[in-house]
């Protein structure tokens, strides 16, 4: 998708640091933390929302549930919250499906 900015940062556009990178998936820092951690979870592939997600997306989404408990333990957070927008009115400004990883814990 030429201009979803999640495709431009998984294509390297913007030179975002992954900090965790599958064939599936990408994590990277939230460019406006709104916590002590708060990271997103992003397939490569683009699924614009969940409202929108074909029944054969259910690996890939359940790949990131699976990324975000993987990522969390990896960085010792003891608690944290996993939250994903849906639509304009649930609070989804970019329509590339993602999981924000959030804690008031850092590493
Ligand atoms: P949404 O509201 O769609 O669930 O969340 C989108 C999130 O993406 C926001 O928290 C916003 O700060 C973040 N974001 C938007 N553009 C960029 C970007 O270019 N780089 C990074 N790292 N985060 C972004
Ligand atoms: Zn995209």
């Amino acid at each position: 998708m030429d201009d979803c900015v999640f495709c431009k940062v998984i294509g390297g556009e913007f030179g975002t640091e992954f900090i965790y990178e599958d064939d599936v998936c990408v994590v990277f820092k939230d460019i406006s933390p709104k916590d002590k951690t708060h990271l997103l979870i992003v397939p490569k592939s683009h699924i614009s929302s969940i409202a929108d997600m074909a029944d054969a997306d259910a690996d890939t989404v359940s790949h990131l549930f699976m990324c975000a408990r993987d990522v969390a333990k990896s960085l010792k957070l003891s608690g944290y919250r996993l939250q994903v927008n849906v639509g304009k009115d649930g609070g989804q400004e970019v329509f590339h499906l993602h999981v924000h990883l959030m804690s008031k814990f850092s590493s």
